[in-house]
């Protein structure tokens, strides 16, 4: 059996199974600020963004090129892309359909929840590119589609 989007299923009225996890939805003794899959196909769109808390992405769908900080690598299925607190990070091109579930660890006390922007324009998003092998991706070279 498996879980419909945004349903989640528990226990004593707490929560064990969910598609997705936030302030309002996560076990009450779990520290974890969020959880759960985005999904990016060619031509879609994206947000350079950071948060006031660590964030991991498991890809387990297609393959595709990130950005955490200023460096760019080439990742696909069983990749875990790692990015320390108030880093940036982006998806800047992939293959074909992208998936990864995201984990974001413990926001302190005071911090912000969700995507955090340098600039209104990075708030905007960008359009992610279509490429054929994300090993050939030349970052110096790079410019986002608007
Ligand atoms: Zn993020």
């Amino acid at each position: 059996m498996t879980t419909a989007h945004n349903e989640q299923r528990g226990v004593d009225g707490d929560v064990v199974i969910a598609r997705y996890m936030g302030a309002e939805s996560r076990p009450s003794w779990s520290d974890v600020t969020s959880a759960g899959v985005f999904t990016i196909e060619p031509g879609g769109r994206f947000d350079r963004h950071f948060h006031d808390c660590h964030e991991y992405w498991l890809v387990f769908q297609g393959r595709g090129v990130v950005l955490v900080g200023d460096e760019a690598f080439a990742v696909g299925p069983g990749d875990i892309v790692c990015t320390k607190t108030a880093v940036e990070h982006d998806v800047l091109a992939v293959a074909e359909t992208f998936k990864a579930f995201w984990f974001e660890g413990a926001t302190s006390p005071g911090g912000r929840i969700g995507h955090l922007h340098h600039t209104e324009e990075a708030a905007k998003g960008h359009g992610v590119l279509h490429v054929a092998d994300p090993a050939d991706f030349d970052l110096a070279s790079y410019v986002a589609p608007a």
